[in-house]
């Protein structure tokens, strides 16, 4: 391939294939997932909930129920709706939060929004009767609408707030699960429903140094208004008098770092590697428009943006955002062989960076500042960004890019932080460093579960998980888990959510309906699924691919061992996964689930 010019800046290929290598190598190291430290220790505050009042106290609860689920988010609160749309009524829902809304609780940053089109993100629209006010919707509307989805499902009657499960045994003459909580309670559930979420355990950069550290700081995820001043939907007002560092530039600081820019004496922006960040284009809600729609307007929408960004070619693309335009390319359907088909994609992929790189020039004044801003590597190897106020912050003469050319923060001094031998004193300083990404899936849940005969789920995982459609596992019964483990994945994850909440609605509705006391899959049945998932992953549909640069996306660029391999997702398209789910429950045989009748007492 030669230079090449389609419809924007000339660009060579090659040069790019080449420089994209080279930003790669920089990142590349050894320690993949192990260079982040996790919130607990001297950073264990980082982790307390600032939202609630301390001292909460109430009584232990010991109930017999059809259902316990774990986890107020949004995979939570659909399959409570769901569960109660199918008659279900014996459930509790066990939540850390003191409110429902998961990251939506949790994540309070100045800034904080969706990057989803609200139309499509927010669940239950039509059922809430609720109209998002604008196309991307801020995270103060998006918690009101949980606390919505609360109240019309009569939810909140069902939840224990601010209860952390710690146990979880299945009890084999009783045919229950044990569930017991910090807060004392002995929950005895037919049924499990774990939606415990993902990216929600905060994690640190292994900066060395960096408990030294005296000035103030904490994690964009447990945000500190009380030294900041302010509130999500005002201001910030303490800040005018501070030297302020950020370290991280990935999605959330995108959308932090233009609200601290504008209130900080001095602003430093600790960058390892840019974000692409793309044109937002907020609006309000055209109020015509949503007059027009009719009935089941919002799943045909939400399956046309995961069809587009499955890479599925569609006459029509109704949200039209910049997540659609990444995946939209009319010539890689023209393609006449699979290779050039991939030739293809990347020449358009190219395009689209040359596009997002074009932005930064255009918009970032000064050119060595706009030179490290702009991201070398493909759209989908790290999430993309939309933002219509980020790169504009770096003209603000109390901000300052301090680039550390792919290695990160050399250290931390009791003062501030070490770039390339310079030390930048702050007064505080923000970690925007994300979240942990393990395969430890227990470990992420915080407490283990022992299944048939006292084995743990550590155990039975030991060499890999083994799971039918990523729910079930054998051993384990009656118990239903929403991971992206060998599960569907999502550009709009609450779409998966919600099929999975249907799905595991429909299971339990008809166990409890037709008196099946036990469901659990056969080891066949897992051999097959995992077949599919491997046959997927063979064919090389996956997000963040080996020669991406590093990122959670691709497990810091350390390839996955044959264990850590059987946590992959069933790969790239999102609706193929729930066309599975649907087809196996028109199947009407529960097929691959062993059954065992008996009478279900259900004793609300
Ligand atoms: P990320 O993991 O995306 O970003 C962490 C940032 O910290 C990266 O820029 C990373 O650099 C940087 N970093 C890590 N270690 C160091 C170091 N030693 N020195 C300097 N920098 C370092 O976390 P976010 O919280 O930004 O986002 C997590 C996810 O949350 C997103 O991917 C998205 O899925 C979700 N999210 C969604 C939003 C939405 O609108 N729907 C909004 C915000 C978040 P590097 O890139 O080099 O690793």
């Amino acid at each position: 391939m030669t230079a090449t010019k389609q419809e924007g800046r000339a660009f060579s290929p090659e040069a790019l294939k080449e420089k994209y290598r080279l930003e790669r190598e920089k990142r590349l190291r050894p320690d993949g997932n192990t260079q982040y430290i996790p919130v607990k220790g001297v950073f264990a505050d980082f982790d307390k909930d600032p939202y609630v009042e301390p001292g909460f106290m109430r009584p232990a609860l010991a109930e017999q129920l059809d259902v316990l689920i774990v986890g107020g988010g949004f995979g939570g609160m659909l399959s409570a709706a769901r569960l109660r749309q199918a008659g279900v009524d014996a459930i509790r829902i066990v939540e850390k939060g003191g409110d429902f809304g998961g990251t939506w609780y949790w994540n309070r940053y100045p800034g904080a929004a969706c990057d989803v089109e609200s139309y499509i993100y927010l669940p239950l629209l039509e059922e809430t009767g609720y109209m998002p006010t604008e196309k991307y919707a801020r995270a103060p509307e998006i918690f009101a609408h949980c606390q919505r989805i609360g109240r019309h499902f009569q939810l909140y009657e069902k939840a224990l707030f601010q209860t952390l499960v710690q146990s979880m045994d299945w009890d084999e003459d009783a045919r229950r699960w044990n569930v017991t909580t910090d807060r004392g309670d002995r929950l005895a559930a037919r049924f499990v429903i774990i939606a415990g979420g993902i990216l929600h355990k905060a994690k640190l950069p292994g900066i060395p140094g960096i408990e030294t550290f005296k000035g103030h700081c904490f994690h964009t995820s447990r945000w500190d208004y009380a030294y900041t001043g302010g509130s999500p939907t005002s201001r910030m007002t303490r800040l005018g008098d501070k030297r302020v560092g950020i370290i991280g530039t990935g999605a959330t600081a995108v959308q932090a770092i233009p609200q601290l820019g504008a209130v900080s004496q001095q602003l430093y922006v600790f960058q390892r590697t840019p974000s692409s960040v793309g044109v937002r284009g907020n609006r309000p809600t055209d109020e015509a428009w949503a007059k027009s729609l009719q009935a089941g307007w919002q799943q045909d929408r939400i399956r046309n943006f995961s069809a587009i960004v499955s890479g599925r070619a569609l006459p029509v693309d109704m949200v039209q955002d910049g997540w659609t335009y990444i995946f939209q390319d009319g010539a890689t359907q023209q393609a006449r062989t699979p290779e050039e088909a991939v030739e293809l994609r990347q020449l358009a992929d190219y395009r689209k960076m040359e596009e997002i790189r074009a932005r930064v020039d255009a918009i970032v004044s000064d050119a060595a500042t706009a030179e490290a801003l702009k991201p070398y590597y493909n759209p989908m190897c790290k999430r993309p960004c939309f933002h219509d106020e980020y790169l504009e912050t770096f003209n603000r003469p109390n901000v300052q890019l301090v680039d550390t050319e792919g290695k990160g923060v050399e250290r931390m001094t009791p003062r501030g932080v070490v770039v390339k031998g310079e030390e930048y004193p702050v007064d505080c300083l923000i970690y925007a460093s994300g979240f942990e990404v393990s395969g430890d899936y227990t470990r992420m849940l915080g407490f283990d579960i022992r299944g048939r005969d006292g084995t743990s789920l550590r155990e039975s995982w030991a060499d890999g998980p083994a799971t039918l459609h990523g729910m079930h596992s054998r051993g384990f019964p009656n118990l239903l888990m929403f991971t992206t483990t060998q599960s569907g994945w999502a550009i709009n994850f609450v779409h998966i959510l919600d099929e999975q909440s249907q799905h595991a609605a429909y299971i339990i509705g008809r166990c409890l309906k037709q008196g099946v006391e036990v469901i659990e899959p056969s080891a066949q049945a897992q051999q097959q699924w995992w077949d599919v998932i491997l046959s997927r992953l063979r064919m090389g549909i996956s997000f963040g691919g080996a020669d991406c640069t590093p990122g959670y996306y691709n497990n810091e660029g350390v390839s996955p061992g044959p264990n850590a391999i059987r946590y992959a997702t069933f790969g790239g398209d999102t609706l193929a996964f729930i066309d599975v789910l649907r087809a196996w429950r028109q199947g009407d045989g529960l097929v691959g689930l062993e059954l065992s009748q008996g009478k279900v007492a259900s004793k609300p």
